[in-house]
């Protein structure tokens, strides 16, 4: 099997709060991404996925772990530096409007880009950019417009155009649709699917909202508290979660009704991550806590055939009687240990 594009392997990330206090933001997190392959990386707010991303891009350095992109290992490094040595992994950001600059037309800024790595002739600039505007849905003609003259997902569309423009083989998205109304999260949604399929893009889609990211992602990772606690194929995880916090997270996706599950599935909120809980972090917020959940730390293992899950339940070692309703919505899977 070939290496995958993008590698993070146990990552951590720390940050000093008000100057005192260390914060593992991330507490050992890996994650790969495919050639080609959609992964959707989700969990509250707060749960450490943008930190985790800034380090996926080199924007700050991991206090522990690697992440290796095409191969090379990824380090901090200056604007300049990153925007070429870095050039095919790219980043789009929540707010794309904070990221153009309001008093310069699209078409120059994307112009920019390309000069800025010497990737298209003076005399093909031009083409280039009609050609990035339409791969993102949009008319050449906006390249004559300005940012404000364009709607939020138009400008998504814009910042994704902009990222395109270094012809990367890996983006990574923070919550690119979170500001988006409805339609338009579809809308974009929709593109960077086109997108990963037409250019064999491989996407780092962080979002907290599981709905998008299972129309989107071939491949879904969860995190909590800084530490991934279940990864595997899409649809799998959404039909059988295999750990409780997935469970919670689908079961507080609204129903087309407006019902949504989140406070009698999932009750409190993310704790703070400079004081987590002992043992298994989710353990004061999981209704099928027992004894060891409190005394030891379930690491990530392999429990199915392309899925891993960090629970006790999915080890053979959880409490010998479980209500059958229960047992039925999370079954024991083989283990490795
Ligand atoms: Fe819940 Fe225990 Fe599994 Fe943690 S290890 S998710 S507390 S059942």
């Amino acid at each position: 099997m070939s290496k995958p594009a993008l590698d993070l392997r146990d990552v951590e990330v720390v940050y000093e709060r008000r100057g005192r206090e260390r914060v593992r933001a991330v507490a050992g997190a890996s994650l790969a991404v495919e050639r080609g392959q959609i992964v959707g990386l989700v969990g509250e707010s707060g749960c450490g996925k943008s930190s985790l991303a800034r380090a996926a891009v080199g924007l700050v350095r991991p206090t522990a772990g690697t992440v290796v992109f095409e191969g090379r290992e990824v380090t901090p490094l200056t604007r300049r530096a990153r925007a070429r040595e870095l050039a095919r992994l790219q980043m789009v950001f929540q707010n794309p409007y904070s990221s153009l600059n309001p008093r310069r037309k699209i078409g120059s800024q994307l112009a920019d880009a390309l000069d800025a790595l010497d990737l298209a002739p003076r005399r093909g600039r031009r083409a280039r950019v009609a050609e990035l505007l339409e791969l993102v849905g949009l008319l050449p003609s906006a390249a004559a417009r300005y940012p404000h003259q364009f709607s939020g997902g138009q400008r998504q569309r814009i910042a994704v155009a902009r990222a395109l423009a270094a012809d990367p083989s890996v983006l990574v998205l923070d919550e690119p649709l979170a500001s988006l109304d409805a339609s338009a999260q579809a809308q974009v949604a929709n593109l960077l699917v086109d997108l990963s399929r037409r250019l064999s893009l491989s996407l780092l889609l962080i979002s907290h909202d599981l709905a998008i990211v299972r129309h989107v992602a071939d491949v879904v990772s969860v995190m909590y508290l800084g530490v991934m606690v279940e990864t595997g194929p899409t649809q799998p995880l959404w039909s059988l979660p295999l750990h409780p916090y997935t469970e919670a997270l689908i079961g507080a996706v609204p129903h087309p009704d407006g019902r949504g599950f989140l406070p009698e599935a999932l009750p409190g909120e993310v704790p703070d991550p400079a004081r987590p809980p002992a043992a298994c972090r989710f353990h004061p917020r999981c209704p099928y806590a027992f004894d060891r959940c409190k005394q030891e730390d379930p690491l990530l293992r392999r429990v199915a055939p392309g899925r891993t899950a960090a629970c006790w339940l999915q080890t053979g070692s959880g409490p010998p009687a479980r209500p059958a309703e229960q047992a039925q919505r999370l079954p024991l899977l083989h283990t490795e240990e």
